[in-house]
């Protein structure tokens, strides 16, 4: 059972999930972070911002799970969001480094939203992807038409690196086989799959109690969580 909410909360996740509903993933995004003024464009500060949001609306601890890549065994672990937040390697504020590579210097910074949102929709391969990221986030010597698969690859790692928070992962170990993996989260979709799954749960309850009583929703959202409980026991019972 999740703790029990208050209604304030609740219209919260309302407001949230019907500002966000239907919107492509990055507009959702950034639709969950205006609570907070303008979205960032940093992938990090993105995750950083949704990651609050997730901790204010449910809590800081986080159930995650992942499965074994070796034997498939699901693994269910425990994530403290607000822990993570805080852990979680702030970007270089000037967002540019200078980067050595082929025995000269380029002068990179790290991938937006803008850069993915860009680059997502002109390419549909990872390394079709990854490749237009390195030239939009580059300048100077890097051709990156004319770089390997190899280096585009490698490139884009560095690039990830400026912005370390873009990337949220943690080593899982199977205590099934003992195999050992990276699990990454998706802070955004994981949020998006939780709060409309709150949401959704809200809105039958309220439809079963406006359809019995004739409740406004307002009236329904005020009733104390051991009230609702009951009055819909009542309808589950008659
Ligand atoms: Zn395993």
């Amino acid at each position: 059972m999740s703790p029990a909410m208050s209604p304030n909360r609740e219209k919260t996740i309302l407001d949230l999930w019907e500002r966000a509903a239907g919107l492509d993933r990055w507009k959702r995004d950034d639709a969950l972070l205006a609570e907070e003024g303008a979205a960032p464009r940093g992938l990090g500060a993105r995750n950083i911002g949704l990651l609050s949001i997730r901790t204010f609306l449910f809590g800081r601890f986080w159930k995650l799970r992942s499965n074994c890549s070796n034997c498939g065994t699901e693994i269910e672990f425990e994530v403290n969001g607000a822990a993570l937040a805080q852990d979680l390697p702030r970007a270089a504020t000037a967002g540019v480094a200078v980067l050595d590579w082929g025995g000269g210097t380029v002068v990179a910074r790290a991938p937006t939203v803008d850069d993915l949102i860009a680059v997502a929709t002109r390419h549909d391969t990872r390394q079709a992807v990854v490749r237009a990221l390195v030239e939009r986030c580059t300048e100077g010597t890097v051709e990156a038409l004319e770089l390997t698969e190899a280096a585009v690859e490698e490139f884009g790692d560095r690039l990830e690196q400026l912005d370390p928070a873009a990337i949220v992962g943690f080593d899982v170990v199977c205590p099934v086989c003992n195999h050992g993996w990276p699990a990454t989260l998706d802070i955004g979709d994981a949020l998006w799959i939780e709060l409309r799954y709150a949401a959704e749960r809200t809105l039958v309850e309220i439809d079963a109690l406006a359809r019995a009583y004739g409740w406004s929703e307002d009236e329904i959202l005020r009733l104390s969580p051991v009230r609702r409980a009951a009055y819909l026991q009542l309808v589950e019972a008659a």
